[in-house]
């Protein structure tokens, strides 16, 4: 029982902290149109201060550490992160682009509970246009050692539904099947935020503009007959969970293009990530999740200094009731029922 995580999802008052996202790098080895990472942040979390957040983390009630970026495995003390992760008995789930599973995957046996890998396309033209560099073959391979080490973890593909791939979405759920993986979700491309490096404003108006991501109403209505068509083919995959979203979940990323469009309200959302999860960049700033603006930085104040801030409680409040026009607009939710954080299900 954590009746402490529990009091979190009725509060804007955080009595524990379940799950951090770590970006322990913003350095990417792929060239994705939609994403302005590419080198490192200077000044990025040394080993020896991630030794120090791991233990305030602990303190806090960490249960999940969630490693992102940029792209982890590309951080070449990453092993040892993971170790100071691993002396404090907490899950450990991998976000990766797959590029270099290949090489490393050994490296990381039986540290992983979950590697999520991401995928553009559902064959290697695709995928490799969107991201910028040959890498299909080389993720695929990379996936498959991963599925052979002894401690295998569970794998997942995770795919951004867009304008260039939509119509291959029975493509990506034959490649998941082929593939061997666990399972496959599916999310929209988020074209409004700041996030994934959109700060840069030439990446911004480049992922935005018009056709070049987001759907138009032709395509958003063609999107949903071949959502209902998966969601007759597929029964069973969805049934199952292999197929992570509902088929009416689905159908919301159709909505939101739609609502882009202006056709309709956006999907309503509901997420209570700053109130279970904090995301801490490479550099040590705190924000509530991937979205929203930071509240403090790790370099500045220890972590129970800043996890009830005013600023951040004000933040919980107001997403308690979906304000912030990012939350109405948001494509990447989290949401822990009041009874799974009972159960501490992080
Ligand atoms: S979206 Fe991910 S894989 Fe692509 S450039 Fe950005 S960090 Fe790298
Ligand atoms: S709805 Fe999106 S923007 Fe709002 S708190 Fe949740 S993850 Fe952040």
């Amino acid at each position: 029982m954590n009746f402490k995580a529990f009091l979190n999802t009725f509060s804007g008052k955080a009595y524990t902290m379940p799950v951090v996202i770590l970006y322990v790098t913003e350095g990417c080895n792929l060239k994705c149109l939609s994403c302005s990472y590419r080198l490192p942040m200077p000044g990025e979390l040394t080993l020896s201060e991630i030794e120090q957040l791991s233990r305030e983390l602990k303190a806090f009630g960490l249960k999940h550490i969630v490693y992102s970026g940029g792209e982890p495995l590309l951080r070449r003390d990453f092993r040892d992160i993971c170790s100071l992760f691993a002396e404090i008995k907490v899950k450990q789930t991998l976000l990766t682009n797959g590029l270099l599973l290949l090489k490393r995957a050994e490296e990381f046996n039986g540290v992983f509970t979950e590697i999520i890998v991401s995928l553009d396309g559902a064959d290697a033209e695709t995928h490799n246009r969107l991201r910028g560099v040959n890498s299909f073959d080389l993720i695929l391979e990379g996936i498959a050692k991963s599925r052979s080490i002894n401690a295998a973890p569970q794998i997942s593909i995770r795919t951004v539904l867009q304008k260039q791939n939509f119509r291959q979405l029975h493509g990506f759920i034959e490649l998941a099947k082929q593939t061997g993986v666990n399972r496959i979700s599916f999310l929209a491309a988020d074209v409004q935020s700041e996030a994934y490096g959109r700060d840069n404003l030439e990446v911004r108006s480049q992922a935005s503009e018009s056709g070049t991501m987001t759907l138009d109403n032709n395509e958003v209505q063609e999107l949903k007959k071949i959502i209902y068509d998966v969601s007759q083919k597929y029964e069973n995959e969805f049934a199952s969970g292999f197929i992570s979203e509902s088929p009416e979940k689905l159908m919301h990323i159709a909505d939101y293009y739609s609502a882009i469009n202006g056709n309709v309200e956006f999907p309503r959302n509901f997420c209570n990530a700053p109130m279970v999860s904090a995301v801490i960049t490479s550099t040590g700033d705190i924000h509530p999740c991937f979205f929203l603006p930071k509240y403090g930085n790790l370099r500045e104040n220890k972590f129970n200094e800043l996890i009830n801030s005013a600023s951040i409680k004000k933040t919980r409040s107001s997403v308690k009731v979906m304000e912030p026009d990012r939350c109405k607009k948001c494509v990447c939710t989290l949401f822990i029922p009041p009874r799974a954080a009972l159960m501490d299900r992080f």
